[in-house]
């Protein structure tokens, strides 16, 4: 087996609740992990802490961060900017440690792109699921409506294409156990050996 340690991606369409996935399994240690802590110009919210959430910086860091080639990737998102400092994960992996990342999906695909032996789990919302047979059977929805929910959703369902694993955020204790699962799988996969 290889003896470097798995780097999971974590990622999804916003508003799937990644981060209160993420939360459950670093709060839960459901298996043995790194949090890879990301570097965000974002204010903290009341109750996060700096360099447990994220590291707080000013966008001036952050630039001199990615002049500097320190981050993995880096994405802005709703006017504030959001990385994956490098360093850490290196050595970590380096370590034989896993390493989580939870991030949007441009980073990912960044990811991706430098890492493609990372396990990408794409969480979806449960509606993206069902969406054809509701959109079908029911019949309320206007056709402009349901030309714009197919077409978002195909969308998410094309991106869904390029990882390795779609889990479905019904309820976050699913979603969590799910993970396990494939953190489990990986760690046995002939892929690995
Ligand atoms: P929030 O501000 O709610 O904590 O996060 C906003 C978005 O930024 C979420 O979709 C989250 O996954 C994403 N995000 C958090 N850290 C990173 C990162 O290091 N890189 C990228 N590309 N996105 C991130």
């Amino acid at each position: 087996m290889a003896d470097k340690g798995l780097l999971l991606v974590l990622s999804g369409p916003s508003g799937v609740g990644k981060g209160t996935v993420k939360s459950a399994i670093v709060e839960h240690k459901v298996f043995p992990f790194e949090y890879s802590v990301s570097m965000t110009t974002r204010k903290p919210r009341e109750g996060e802490v700096d360099g447990k959430d994220y590291y707080f910086v000013s966008r001036e860091q952050f630039q001199q961060a990615v002049q500097d080639n320190q981050l993995l990737e880096y994405n802005e998102y709703v006017g504030n900017l959001y990385g994956t400092p490098l360093g850490p994960v290196k050595k970590m992996l380096a370590q034989g440690k896993d390493v989580l990342l939870e991030i949007d999906v441009n980073g990912a695909r960044k990811v991706r792109e430098q890492m493609p032996d990372g396990v990408f789990i794409f969480l979806t919302p449960p509606d993206l699921h069902t969406l054809r047979d509701r959109l079908e059977h029911r019949g309320t929805e206007s056709e402009e409506v349901i030309r714009g929910r197919i077409a978002q959703a195909r969308k998410e369902i094309l991106v869904m294409q390029d990882y390795d694993y779609a889990v479905v955020n019904d309820t976050v204790a699913n979603a969590v156990a799910h993970i396990k699962a494939i953190v489990d799988a990986e760690h046995v996969s002939v892929k690995r050996v």
